[in-house]
């Protein structure tokens, strides 16, 4: 199978050092799954300091990055025929998990971290999309492209053990997972829910599906009340049974957060 690409265009290459250290992603890697090439910024910098940064025009505080230096890096990267560019931005549009799926079927991305008071407004022409990974402000974009290359490695075929896994976790089909529990049954005076160890695979099944619910409504209400989403079929369903359990108590007995 031929491996998913990541370039990455980074003045701190070794930030991507975690990489190794990130259990099924570095199993991604020694598998073959993926290749992560790093683009260290200094390298294409400009005259015998190698410059990578400058004062803004105009004024204000703080280095932005020059152009030059991050065109060249990103003409110097082999596209594959399935590329998309990616620039880290707390500007773009904020992440989501249908876009790591969306991704996921590509062959390549490329991807480039801003750093210090952000980059001259002409590398934004590199990219095909800008992504923020939140509502708030890092000091560069490495770790939001660790979190874009982490999330979308483990959705690649072959990079979990149990591929069931990725069918029910939270932001699939905009519901937050149910609660789960493991050994020991109780753990100081807390029990696991009798359901669990009852052996009846459809009461589990249905008693998950309620507290997905339950726990999106409690939660995460705008994930259901997302205007694309609103309209799906998928929606309407989960709306309806909701409408069985929201008169239940919300939540189970450990997760009650008063100003959620
Ligand atoms: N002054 C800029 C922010 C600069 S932060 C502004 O107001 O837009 C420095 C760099 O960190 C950014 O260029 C970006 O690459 C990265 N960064 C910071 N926060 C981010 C976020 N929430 N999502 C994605 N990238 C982010």
């Amino acid at each position: 199978m031929s491996s998913f690409n990541f370039d990455v265009i980074t003045l701190f290459p070794k930030a991507f050092e975690l990489i190794n250290n990130l259990g099924v992603i570095t199993r991604a890697i020694d598998k073959n799954l993926i290749d992560l090439n790093l683009y260290d910024l200094r390298e294409y910098g400009e005259g015998s300091y190698r410059q990578v940064d400058d004062k803004p025009y105009g004024g204000g505080a703080g280095m932005v990055l020059k152009p030059e230096p991050i065109y060249k890096a990103y003409e110097s990267i082999r596209k594959s025929p399935k590329n998309k560019t990616l620039l880290m931005t707390p500007q773009g549009k904020v992440l989501k998990q249908k876009d790591l799926a969306r991704w996921s079927i590509l062959d390549q991305i490329i991807i480039i971290c801003g750093q210090y008071e952000g980059f001259d407004e002409r590398i934004r022409f590199l990219a095909d999309e800008e992504i923020s990974i939140g509502d708030y402000v890092l000091s560069g974009g490495e770790i939001p492209a660790l979190s874009i290359i982490n999330g979308l490695t483990r959705l690649l075929p072959g990079a979990l053990g149990d591929p069931e896994s990725l069918v029910d976790e939270s932001h699939n089909s905009c519901l937050l997972e149910y609660p789960q529990y493991t050994r020991p049954l109780t753990f100081r005076d807390l029990k696991v829910p009798d359901i669990l160890v009852s052996g009846n695979h459809e009461d589990i099944k249905s008693w998950r599906r309620q507290k997905s619910i339950e726990r999106t409504f409690q939660r995460r209400r705008d994930l259901i009340s997302n205007e694309d989403y609103k309209k799906s079929l998928q929606s309407k369903k989960i709306i309806k049974e909701s409408n069985q359990f929201i008169n239940f108590k919300i939540g189970n007995e450990y997760d009650n957060y008063p100003d959620w």
